[in-house]
Order: C-alpha cells, then sequence, then structure tokens
C-alpha cells in the first residue's frame, strides 16, 4: 500500500512548523492519522525541515505501534502520538513543539486561564496543565508514559479533546492536535500566541482572572458547534 499522499502532508507539515517559528534546530514534530488504512505519519528523528522529503517520512500501526514503512528512524515522540490517537478518537493530527511561551507556562506548571476572545475562539476553557511524570514514569516508557498523562489529566477533569485541543506537559513543552496535521500545527501557533498574550496581561495586571463564562461561550460557540455562524459556511 502506498502512503504518498499521507506522507506529503505531514511532510508539509513539519516544515511548517519551522516556517512560523515554533521550533528552532529539528525540535519539533507533527504526525497524522489515516484512521481507515490504521497507520499514521511522523517526522523522521533528527532531519532538517529544509532537507526532509515525503519519502523520509515513516508509516506507523495504529494497532501495534511499530514502524510499517519507511528507511528512517521515528521522531523519539512517536510513542506519544499514537496514545494521543487511540485515546483521543476524534483528532487526526498532532503536533509537539517547544515553543518558548507555551513551554515557559508548562516549566512553570501552570495552566493558561482564559483571560480573552483570542483564547476563546480556538480554546473553551483554561489550556491544561498536567502533573509531572514521577521517576519510575521517566525511567520506564517515557514517551507512552507522557501520552498516558495526558489523557489521564483530561479523564479526571471531564475535558473533551474536541473543545481543547492542546495542553502543556508539566516541565516539559505543548503537544496540540487537531483534524489533521496542519491544522494541528495551526492550533500550536495559537498557544503560543495564547501564551505569550498571557505572560503580558498577567504582567500588566497581576490580579486578572479568567472572562466571564458568557463571553467565553459566545467566542467559542459563535466558531464551533452545531450553531455557529462564523466564517462563509
Ligand atoms: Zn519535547
Amino acid at each position: 500500500m502506498s502512503y504518498q499522499a499521507l506522507k506529503e502532508r505531514v511532510c508539509a507539515a513539519n516544515k511548517e512548523i519551522n516556517r512560523v517559528q515554533l521550533a528552532i534546530l529539528t525540535w519539533g514534530n507533527a504526525s497524522e492519522v489515516d484512521r481507515e488504512a490504521g497507520v499514521f505519519a511522523i517526522k523522521p528523528s533528527g532531519v532538517d525541515y529544509d532537507e526532509m522529503t515525503p519519502d523520509d517520512i515513516p508509516i506507523i500501526s495504529l494497532e501495534t505501534g511499530e514502524k510499517v514503512e519507511g528507511k528512517m528512524n521515528p521522531s523519539s515522540d512517536t510513542e506519544t502520538h499514537w496514545h494521543l490517537y487511540r485515546v483521543f478518537e476524534d483528532i487526526g493530527g498532532v503536533v509537539h513543539t517547544h515553543s518558548t511561551y507555551a513551554t515557559a507556562w508548562a516549566q512553570a506548571h501552570r495552566e493558561i486561564p482564559c483571560l480573552g476572545t483570542t483564547h476563546a475562539d480556538t480554546f473553551y476553557g483554561s489550556i491544561p496543565c498536567t502533573r509531572p511524570l514521577t521517576q519510575a514514569e521517566i525511567e520506564g516508557a517515557y514517551e507512552l508514559n507522557t501520552g498516558k498523562v495526558i489523557a489521564e489529566h483530561f479523564e479526571k477533569n471531564g475535558l473533551k479533546a474536541g473543545e481543547l485541543p492542546g495542553v502543556l506537559v508539566s516541565s516539559h513543552a505543548p503537544f496540540t492536535w487537531g483534524t489533521n496535521a496542519m491544522k494541528a500545527v495551526v492550533n500550536g501557533r495559537i498557544l503560543e500566541e495564547v501564551a505569550r498574550m498571557a505572560s503580558i496581561t498577567q504582567e500588566l495586571n497581576p490580579g486578572i482572572g479568567a472572562v466571564d463564562q458568557y463571553l467565553m461561550d459566545k467566542h467559542y460557540l459563535r466558531k464551533h458547534g452545531a450553531n455557529a455562524y462564523y466564517g462563509q459556511n
């Protein structure tokens, strides 16, 4: 089976991470799932964005987590992506970066409260921050456990991946998702901008809290869900 179109989209999404300056060097990675085919495609490990071609993109089995096609080793974060696809059944693409402001909030172990409508247009509530991984989780199956800690946080707090397309992993960095890889990159870019605005807002007014629910509802629900009316149909 050829996964050419999937590889092309994932290659383009990884280059986009670099183009929109969400990652320096080779730090970020993007993937996209084809649920009908039972596979996902992900960035190869340690390959420069400029030199990456669709042929370099490895294909991973959704069922086993093993590589089924491609010469290159997949990203070291592959098992985190794999776990997210299995627990969040409505997502189509995942992105991980160490973008500066989002990572700063993750390092501060702080969720990002909804301080305004820029946030509410994309994230329906605070952008969550997981608990830190334990020593045993870090020394064991670290990347898989990172995915499990994200899933645990959503489950425990009754959060929906479809309403909150991103998360901060404590002492680490953000993961974002979307209906495909390119949309996951866009959500990563929005998360970074929201994190930057929140940092500046809290510096200007340290006592400011989250916006009222009705303002968040207005902005989120006019763009998402059954009664959305933003855009060109
Ligand atoms: Zn990382």
